[in-house]
């Protein structure tokens, strides 16, 4: 019988005990990525129109930032200056995109800041403010982000599916054994079930 994942397992009288906790990592995870899928895709959408920016500035007053573009994520580092009184703050914004086209060209587009693009990513660098600040620049697409939520959230969701099928079918969610003459636990794989023999 091979170890399952996510189950601390003890032994009664020589038969092994499984207990299962209620909130699983894997359901977790699904929950954070399917939260987090929900907030991208407002983003997307509301990215035709604005574009939301947050802005956090370091002790030294440098710009970081992430945005919602239209064409992805932008996670933004510098060390352009905004002045002192800036330190240590987090600032929230959003702007009409159509405004943003002139920084989007120099900042997404400009062959002397663009360092490497494929399928959508992008990554720049360059002169940005006054006095010079450095920049660098990650893009990542929305459908990249969307993927990997996805991806986070269907393998847990996919088990749960498969558990509640088999609980409904008197089988044992764990291994598919069929439970309909076993009352306390799970013959195969010792899985404690409250699943009993079925009415006469
Ligand atoms: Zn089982």
């Amino acid at each position: 019988m091979s170890p399952i994942r996510g189950q601390a397992r003890i032994s009664i009288d020589g038969n092994p005990v499984v207990f299962r906790p209620r909130l699983t990592f894997g359901l977790l995870r699904a929950t954070i990525a399917l939260v987090l899928l929900l907030l991208i895709v407002v983003f997307w959408v509301k990215s035709f129109r604005h574009v939301v920016i947050v802005g956090f500035f370091t002790p030294a007053a440098h710009l970081q930032g992430l945005a919602s573009d239209r064409r992805g994520l932008v996670l933004f580092f510098s060390d352009a200056q905004f002045g002192s009184e800036r330190s240590l703050s987090v600032d929230a914004m959003t702007a009409a995109s159509s405004e943003l086209d002139e920084m989007r060209a120099y900042l997404l587009d400009d062959p002397t800041t663009v360092k490497w693009k494929f399928a959508g990513f992008r990554v720049s660098a360059g002169i940005i403010g006054t006095p010079n600040g450095r920049f660098e620049l990650l893009l990542v697409p929305y459908w990249f982000v969307v993927g990997v939520c996805l991806a986070s959230a269907a393998g847990p969701v996919r088990r749960r599916l498969v558990r509640w099928h088999r609980s409904r079918n008197n089988r044992c969610p764990e291994c598919g054994y069929d439970l309909r003459a076993s009352v306390d636990r799970c013959p195969e794989c010792g899985l404690v079930t409250r699943i009993g023999p079925k009415p006469e």
